[in-house]
């Protein structure tokens, strides 16, 4: 029997996905009709991104999951008109994506680029920065993505700590986790990453009395999401020095408004919301293996916690 699956994201992604999930629907051996435009009583899938007009599920009487083509869920986690399951994005280009950004920041700050990059007095400053086994690096979030974050910059040789909601343990990564553990985690890195959810725990994580546990002069690294930092705390904390430079893909409202203090200070670098994006070409088999697993009665992968959040 063919399934019939529902693209609900913004229309400017279908270009991209038309072709590439039929493809990955065939590699799989599902057989899925997939279209803009199905009657809601005959959908069994729907393939969704949150910033889709689809924000009603009721109609959706025969709904089997909705495959969420994002890694964050929290514009969907409250949705009380979804009853069916919800999954989340892993895979392949966002992990990658994320730890070539990350790794690129983080060396830009260990590195001390800025100096030489922006050196107009042409200064000639022979400060030798240290080697990574001498820069503590503690990164906020070690699931998915914080994990393979954590563990290419331990690779490179960086002193990692991960800190997380439950506890974990790694050969090379410190763990801390839970309450208790966030004052550890926040005093061990000199560069600080944030990979956590949106969640009401997550909140605010950053602000004035937890920045002033990180080491003086930190640098703060957020691809995570923009809830996850008090702004006004943060700025305060750039201007006493506390915190040396920020940079920040995700903030509260996207995109960042043109009045906000972050484009304009000097120890703020933003970027638009691009650490990691979800390609076609990699989360398509994803989505077509959910189906396979679900048809045929096996767990779904990366299934929402949704009384979690995320
Ligand atoms: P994930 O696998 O669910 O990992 C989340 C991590 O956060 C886990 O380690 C989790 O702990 C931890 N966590 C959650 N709540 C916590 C709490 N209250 N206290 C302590 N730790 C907590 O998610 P992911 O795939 O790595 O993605 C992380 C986030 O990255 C997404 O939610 C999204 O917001 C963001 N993101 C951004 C971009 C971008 O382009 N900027 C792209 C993709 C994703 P446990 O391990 O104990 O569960």
């Amino acid at each position: 029997m063919t399934l019939n699956a529902l693209f609900a994201a913004r229309l400017d992604r279908w270009d991209h996905y038309k072709d590439v999930l039929p493809k990955a629907f065939k590699a799989a051996g599902v057989e899925v009709h997939l279209a803009l435009d199905i009657a809601p009583e005959e959908v069994d899938y729907i393939i969704y991104a949150p910033n889709s007009e689809l924000q009603d599920f009721t109609p959706f009487t025969r709904l089997k999951a909705v495959l969420n083509l994002w890694a964050g869920v929290e514009k969907i986690t409250g949705n009380t008109t979804l009853k069916a399951p919800l999954t989340r994005m892993v895979d392949f280009g966002l992990q990658q994506g994320m730890v070539e950004w990350v790794t690129g920041h983080t060396l830009r700050h260990h590195l001390g680029m800025d100096a030489h990059i922006i050196n107009p007095t042409h200064a000639w400053q022979p400060a030798t920065p240290p080697l990574s086994r001498d820069r503590r690096v503690t990164v906020l979030g070690i699931g998915e993505l914080g994990m393979a974050c954590a563990e290419a910059l331990s690779g490179l040789g960086f002193d990692v700590a991960g800190w997380s909601r439950t506890p974990k343990t790694h050969d090379k990564i410190t763990c801390f986790s839970g309450t208790s553990g966030l004052s550890d985690a926040l005093a061990h890195g000199q560069i600080c990453i944030l990979l956590l959810p949106s969640t009401p725990e997550t909140e605010n994580l950053l602000n004035a009395e937890t920045l002033a546990l990180m080491p003086k002069g930190s640098f703060i690294i957020n691809p995570g999401r923009g809830p996850l930092i008090d702004d006004d705390a943060l700025l305060a904390a750039l201007d006493t020095g506390q915190i040396a430079h920020a940079t920040l893909d995700v903030f509260r409202v996207e995109p960042l408004p043109v009045a906000h203090p972050f484009w304009a200070h000097p120890q703020v670098t933003v970027t638009p919301h691009i650490a990691a994006e979800t390609r076609a070409e990699t989360c398509a088999e994803v989505v077509a293996e959910n189906i396979r697993r679900n048809e045929a009665g096996e767990p779904l992968l990366h299934l929402v916690d949704r009384a979690a959040g995320y």
